[in-house]
């Protein structure tokens, strides 16, 4: 047999076992957003069997030095899709990744970045990184494994390095990332990274769109105080941590959201109505989000969330 013949053989044959083994998962497109800049948006909802655990924005941007990831996505099949999405359009190594926060559906895509680009840089929040490795990684990874009956089990959990916070910049190529690190907004462990040129800012999960999040690890006021600064960035592009990317008009739409529980939720404290009293008409006032995703299963926490905060305000 030809020498070059038998070893694709073999390489094909050690693709399928490989195939055969590894959990995949399946293809998203990356859609260009700015010059340079491209973002995979996750479906919407909460980590299932059906979305693999998958459904969050994974994002890159391509750099002089090479190509910058982030939020890599829930699992090591998450980070294998988003570098197969990648070599579609670039054969340039990965230099770095940001994780936005602490949540595992953003970030435990790493190991497999990791592994195929070995001195690519890992940075994210102090307070992410302390809290990954205080057992927020090992939390994760077993809610994801949860979720996706087992999908995720080859996951582990690789932690940042690198500590960034407000206002630090990093110059990868002739690139700057700008970093704005809003505290106890969506997990008091969020960075929000600005990418000067071409006006793209990244907000993790400080905004979402279409897409109600989880506000357990968050306070009201912290995330109305990190709208302002996404605001303030004035950029063209909002990639959020979930859902759609838009104009500035996708950042007034969750912080009005926000702003309006919280407002109504005080209110009615004042006037002594109970959670359940107040919950029907927070819903109506809100009624324009009821289409979004989560919103039934979180709207009720939300309001407990939010009178707990106001009451400790007071
Ligand atoms: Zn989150």
């Amino acid at each position: 047999m030809h020498k070059t013949l038998f070893f694709s053989l073999l390489f094909l044959a050690s693709q399928w076992t490989w195939a055969a083994d590894k959990p995949m998962l399946r293809d998203y497109p990356a859609k260009q957003v700015a010059d340079k800049v491209w973002v995979i948006h996750g479906p919407l909802g909460f980590p299932s069997v059906e979305n693999q655990g998958f459904m969050n924005n994974p994002a890159f941007v391509l750099t002089d030095a090479g190509v910058v990831i982030i939020d890599p996505g829930s699992s090591t099949a998450a980070g294998e899709m988003v570098l197969r999405q990648i070599a579609k359009i670039t054969k340039q190594p990965v230099v770095a990744v940001f994780d936005t926060h602490v949540h595992g559906d953003h970030w435990l895509g790493n190991q497999a970045i990791r592994d195929a680009w070995p001195h690519a840089r890992f940075y994210a929040h102090p307070r992410m990184i302390a809290k990954a490795k205080a057992g927020a990684a090992e939390e994760w990874l077993d809610r994801m494994n949860r979720s996706t009956n087992g999908f995720t089990a080859n996951t582990r959990a690789f932690i940042p390095d690198l500590p960034i916070d407000q206002d630090r910049v990093i110059t990868i190529g002739n690139t700057l990332f700008h970093i704005d690190a809003p505290p106890k907004a969506h997990s008091n462990t969020d960075v929000m990274i600005a990418v000067v040129e071409p006006g793209v800012y990244f907000t993790g999960d400080n905004i979402t769109y279409k897409r109600i999040p989880r506000m357990d690890d968050g306070t009201f006021k912290g995330s109305a105080a990190a709208c302002i600064v996404a605001k303030t960035a004035k950029a063209n592009v909002y990639i959020p941590g979930h859902g759609p990317s838009g104009d500035a008009s996708i950042v007034d739409s969750y912080c009005h959201y926000l702003a309006t529980l919280y407002r109504l939720a005080g209110e009615m404290y004042e006037e002594e109505l109970e959670d359940y009293e107040m919950k029907p008409r927070i819903v109506k006032a809100l009624h324009a989000y009821a289409d979004w995703s989560g919103f039934d299963d979180e709207i009720g926490k939300h309001i407990s969330l939010a009178i707990l905060e106001y009451e400790a305000s007071l």
